[in-house]
């Protein structure tokens, strides 16, 4: 038995913690906030609920594989439900679409309303499908930085499937090339902003992030997304995992590039290893300054972040469903303005979430609680106070001329998170939602390793790391590290 150290209590973070104490390690966990799960954090205010951070769950098995692995039945600490739809689309020149659970629906829809062909858009659907096994065979369930990961059958299928991954066009001329309406090709290309990249330069690899929602499924957690964190901690401390909440790391020791322990604001802490789930760039400048800094890596540009309201409002609407996205009319200069201007501009493309369509305690009864998020650049020193200002206008008069309502006068509820905030409470570089962009080809392998022979004994987990930001790969991230934990201690 070994004692483990970890840096952060996010998902990464509650993935490698419950690994580790079923392997029958003693660990523990050390977060500045006071509560488990990091961007997964909620808001209230007069009777309205908020998810904070994320609101769309995708891929359930990987929390369910969890509690299995303890021993325990999933389903008494937390429950979830498959929505039956996915998301409401809503473009300015009134042309509408929901998309469905079911892939022939959505193909369906998708041919009545925007004129493509079925049988296209339920074939590109399928191979999305065929591919995600190819890649997360290769990328998403393994070390790239292991030779196993490049040798044997699976590795060999990855190779001669290459042609198809898409590693050599963008996301954005993929989709073009396969579907004649402009507005089919803004809605898969949407889907490069699930890792805060840009779809006009991110690789066509990435199409097959919508296999998530169409092909397994969007789910909805009982209690909202807070509940998945709190059913994790829940879950690691019957197994033995010791929390510190409230407690800051300020270095992590080394000896000989060997990490040794941790030193907090309360005291310092020995520890045979150790699992940083903090950020990479505030890691490695802060709590490994004593270390040679992987300069490389820690100069990749930086995903997007996000302004996002939480607006308690005092009606319904009948129009809207749990997801709902309303596009900009210039999506190419959407993400120029993002990642090359480094601001926003004045028509966002809005996402508006709205957990109390499932979960009515929510909100007040009558009303509903809007999460509304907006795509923008990471922290760089912009003037927030001011663009958080114009972007509320503009998102006030683009829901207004859409949905034929003065939205504003409905708000009786108010916050707000922007890149700053969500650096103050989580850490992560710039407010950067999902680490690093990818908005290269190589960015697979340019996002840091879950370990590093440079300073052994510690072992990386989490969004900034490989394979990547959102609930899902933050979880495939603590099951890679476990791991190589396995193989290497
Ligand atoms: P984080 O959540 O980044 O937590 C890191 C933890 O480490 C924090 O608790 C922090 O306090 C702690 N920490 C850092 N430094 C220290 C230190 N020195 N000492 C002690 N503690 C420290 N993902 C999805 O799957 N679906 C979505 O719909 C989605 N939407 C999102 C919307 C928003 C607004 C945000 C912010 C994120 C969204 N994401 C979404 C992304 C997802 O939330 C993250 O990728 C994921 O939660 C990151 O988890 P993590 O393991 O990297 O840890």
């Amino acid at each position: 038995m070994s004692k483990i150290g970890i840096v952060g209590s996010g998902m990464g973070s509650l993935g490698f913690a419950i690994r580790s104490a079923v392997a029958g390690h003693q660990v523990s966990v050390f977060d500045a906030n006071s509560y488990p799960g990091g961007k997964l954090a909620q808001i209230e205010t007069k009777g309205f609920r908020f998810d904070a951070g994320p609101s769309l769950f995708t891929m359930p098995h990987l929390v369910d594989e969890l509690f299995t692995l303890a021993g325990k039945n999933p389903r008494d600490y937390f429950r979830y439900e498959r929505l039956p739809e996915i998301c409401r689309y809503f473009w300015e020149d009134g042309t509408r679409l929901q998309t469905n659970a079911a892939p022939a629906e959505t193909a369906a829809a998708i041919a009545s309303e925007l004129g493509e062909s079925e049988e296209n858009v339920a074939r590109f659907l399928r191979e999305i499908g065929e591919n995600y096994h190819i890649i997360s065979e290769l990328f998403l369930d393994n070390s790239l930085h292991s030779l196993s990961t490049w040798t044997g059958a699976k590795a060999l299928k990855g190779y001669l499937n290459i042609p198809r991954l898409g590693l050599f066009n963008t996301m954005h001329r993929s989709h073009a090339k396969r579907f004649t309406n402009p507005k089919t090709v803004q809605l898969f290309d949407r889907y490069a902003t699930y890792n805060g990249s840009d779809p006009y330069q991110t690789p066509a690899t990435l199409s097959i992030i919508p296999h998530l929602e169409y092909n397994i499924g969007a789910f909805f957690p009982k209690g909202g997304i807070i509940s998945i964190p709190r059913a994790l901690h829940r879950l690691a401390e019957e197994l033995g995992v010791v929390f510190h909440f409230n407690e800051k790391v300020s270095r992590i020791t080394t000896e000989n590039h060997t990490a040794t322990g941790i030193e907090t604001e309360k005291g310092n802490y020995t520890f045979d290893y150790i699992a940083c789930n903090a950020d990479i760039r505030p890691s490695y400048t802060k709590l490994l300054a004593q270390e040679p800094q992987p300069k490389k890596l820690l100069n990749q540009p930086k995903s997007s972040s996000g302004i996002i309201f939480y607006w308690g409002m005092d009606r319904s609407f009948n129009e809207l469903g749990v997801h709902n996205i309303f596009f900009s009319d210039d999506y190419q200069g959407e993400f120029k303005t993002i990642f090359e201007d480094q601001t926003i501009n004045d028509d966002p493309t809005i996402y508006l979430h709205i957990s109390s369509k499932v979960e009515k305690s929510d909100a007040p009864a009558g009303g509903e609680n809007w999460f509304i998020l907006m795509n923008v650049p990471a922290n760089e020193g912009q003037d927030w106070d001011a663009l958080v200002a114009r972007m509320r206008k503009n998102v006030i008069t683009k829901l207004s001329r859409n949905l034929g309502v003065d939205v504003e006068k409905h708000i009786v509820a108010e916050d707000y998170l922007d890149p700053r905030r969500i650096e103050a409470r989580t850490s992560s570089a710039g407010g950067a939602l999902y680490g690093n962009a990818s908005n290269n080809r190589f960015a697979a392998f340019l996002r840091h390793p879950n370990y590093r022979k440079a300073i052994k004994n510690l072992y990386w987990v989490g969004g900034s790391v490989h394979p990547g930001g959102g609930i899902p790969l933050c979880l495939s991230s603590a099951k890679i590290a476990a791991k190589l934990f396995a193989e290497n201690a």
